[in-house]
């Protein structure tokens, strides 16, 4: 039997985690087994004409929200072609919604609701020897007097999931983010959230430092790891880092952390990490009490924000925080507050998300009580709720619009701290006059670049005093035109060239001619230089575009 496992990737980049479990699962049983790997963005046609060119028997997808749209429209087109091709949907998208989607789409023969690990090899068993998969917990059908027939699932015994990843995998795999996780479940039960609610169970460490082992000698440029809180047991979590730091070669991390349980052991360890090999994605989804009461999420502002301000004063660890927008008790005021505690804890990024509500939680039961509005396709955006209308949602996604060009581009760095720093400026009505500017001049119809994103700025801030130097730092920072643009004093010439010739060594491995080329002395005026710290006498600011920042200040 023929079995092929697909998936529609969100991008390029991403790879399946979920597909590379399975194959593990069932490779000694079903040798003839094809992994497919897609994007969303790939043509449909090319897709159904590469799984039809392999004629499967069985034929796997493993859905999320970014793909189960192309996937049905796949399952569709191929069981038309193919009729006698069995086609199973798996993952989170669909195990919620099994019963209603066998209703809805006859191109669909099983679904494999929750883990997959031990109900799909006995599907495909069932399937071999023509029966149906009776008690097979986690598998729904249809039956042949047309109903739906199904087992709820059970989950997988950690110490039965197999390794995901094999050495042949490591060539194909990079250039790619490549997924682990030392754990399942989640011990909290946000109410927008499937993972919640599940008892956490742990990988045996052991195995985990033998998946790793191959990862890092591989020397995978990005692992991400997909524990929903990877420090909920913080020893666990600390000793795994410490592997990673002791065995890595060039390797970076990414985890999704809970920052207010980080502990003092935790954080003076986190303090002595080499800088730019550990991310961090932590989730404030909002501050707003009565909110986080209404969600069900435990968070403690207070330890959370304290924990932030002491990482990211050491500046060593990526760290991107995440707001939702639309969530219950969350009014233009609400978040306003939420989005301005949390930019001004000055995270390396912000993601400013929307509710999404999926089937199967219990924010979904609210629907009526919180007056959402959803949008009918997957996402399941909300369009509206009770606390916020759909025009006031629209101007949220124009400043998310924004908060991505102008602040987690980075474009800013040195600009946008200055004009927040007095307490009384909101950074979120900053944002919303500037979505305001760039309605009336019709701006969000198009894509910019970065030569346009600072014109634009420039133009609507008219900008003058300390604010016109340090948009001038940040120019020399991010724009490629800058070298060719940049015209340096006469008067400075000589003073620079000396300057560079005796500090070269702060340039390495740059030689004087490249040095020339990425360093820039930057004139600024004298208010800037006391805002920022300058040393008295000092008049030019020496910005590095390769460091991406002010690397000294000297008098020319
Ligand atoms: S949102 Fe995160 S913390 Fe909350 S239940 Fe889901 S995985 Fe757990």
């Amino acid at each position: 039997m023929r079995v092929v496992l697909c998936t529609l990737n969100s991008r390029f980049s991403h790879s399946s985690l979920a597909l590379r479990y399975l194959r593990a699962t069932i490779e000694s049983d079903w040798p003839d087994l094809h992994l497919l790997e897609f994007q969303i963005k790939d043509d449909l046609r090319r897709i159904t004409a590469e799984i039809g060119h392999l004629k499967p028997d069985v034929l796997a997808f493993s859905c999320y929200i970014w793909n189960i749209q192309p996937t049905l429209v796949l399952a569709t087109d191929l069981k038309a072609v193919f009729p006698q091709m069995k086609i199973v949907l798996g993952g989170p998208e669909v195990g919620p919604r099994a019963k209603e989607l066998l209703a809805q789409h006859s191109a669909i023969d099983f679904i494999v609701q929750g883990e997959g690990e031990i109900a799909f090899p006995a599907l495909l068993r069932a399937i071999a020897s023509r029966q149906q998969p009776i008690n097979i917990a986690g598998v729904y059908y249809q039956t042949a007097a047309n109903s739906i027939a199904g087992t709820p699932p059970r989950l997988v015994p950690q110490e039965q999931l197999p390794s995901p990843y094999r050495a042949s995998d490591l060539a194909e795999l990079a250039h790619k983010i490549v997924y682990y996780e030392t754990s399942r479940g989640c011990p909290f039960r946000c109410t927008y959230c499937l993972s919640g609610g599940d008892q956490v169970r742990f990988l045996p460490i052991e195995r985990v430092f033998a998946d790793l082992q191959l990862l890092l000698a591989a020397n995978i440029p990005l692992i991400k790891f997909i524990d929903r809180t990877f420090n909920c047991n913080p020893k666990r979590a600390l000793r795994i880092m410490q592997f990673l730091l002791e065995n890595r070669q060039q390797s970076r991390f990414h985890f999704e952390i809970c920052a207010d349980i980080l502990d003092d052991t935790m954080l003076d360890f986190l303090t002595q990490v080499p800088a730019d090999i550990f991310q961090f994605e932590i989730g404030v989804q909002s501050v707003n009490a009565p909110t986080l009461q209404a969600i069900e999420r435990r968070m403690n502002w207070e330890k959370l924000s304290t924990n932030v301000q002491r990482l990211r004063a050491q500046n060593n660890i990526h760290l991107h925080l995440d707001l939702i927008a639309g969530l219950p008790y969350q009014d233009w005021a609400a978040i306003r507050t939420s989005f301005d505690q949390v930019i001004r804890l000055q995270p390396h990024m912000l993601q400013l998300g929307f509710l999404k509500v999926l089937p199967g939680t219990k924010m979904a039961a609210c629907i009526d009580e919180y007056g959402f509005v959803i949008s009918a396709s997957p996402p399941y955006e909300v369009l509206a709720s009770k606390w916020l209308t759909f025009g006031e949602l629209n101007l949220l996604h124009q400043i998310e619009q924004l908060l991505q060009n102008y602040y987690n581009s980075g474009l800013l760095a040195y600009t946008l701290p200055y004009v927040w720093q007095d307490a009384s400026v909101s950074p979120f009505d900053w944002f919303k006059r500037l979505a305001h500017h760039w309605q009336s001049a019709g701006l969000f119809q198009v894509a910019h670049g970065r030569e346009a994103l600072f014109s634009h700025l420039e133009t609507y801030l008219a900008p003058a005093g300390t604010v016109a130097d340090l948009i001038t730092i940040d120019k020399a920072r991010c724009l490629a035109s800058f070298p060719a643009n940049f015209r340096l004093p006469d008067n400075y010439r000589a003073g620079w060239e000396d300057y560079l010739q005796s500090n070269l060594a702060k340039f390495a491995p740059r030689t004087y001619k490249q040095a020339w080329r990425s360093v820039f002395p930057v004139t600024l005026q004298a208010e800037t230089l006391t805002y920022l710290g300058a040393p008295a006498g000092s008049n030019v600011a020496v910005v590095d575009r390769d460091k991406q920042q002010i690397v000294d200040f000297i008098c020319l």
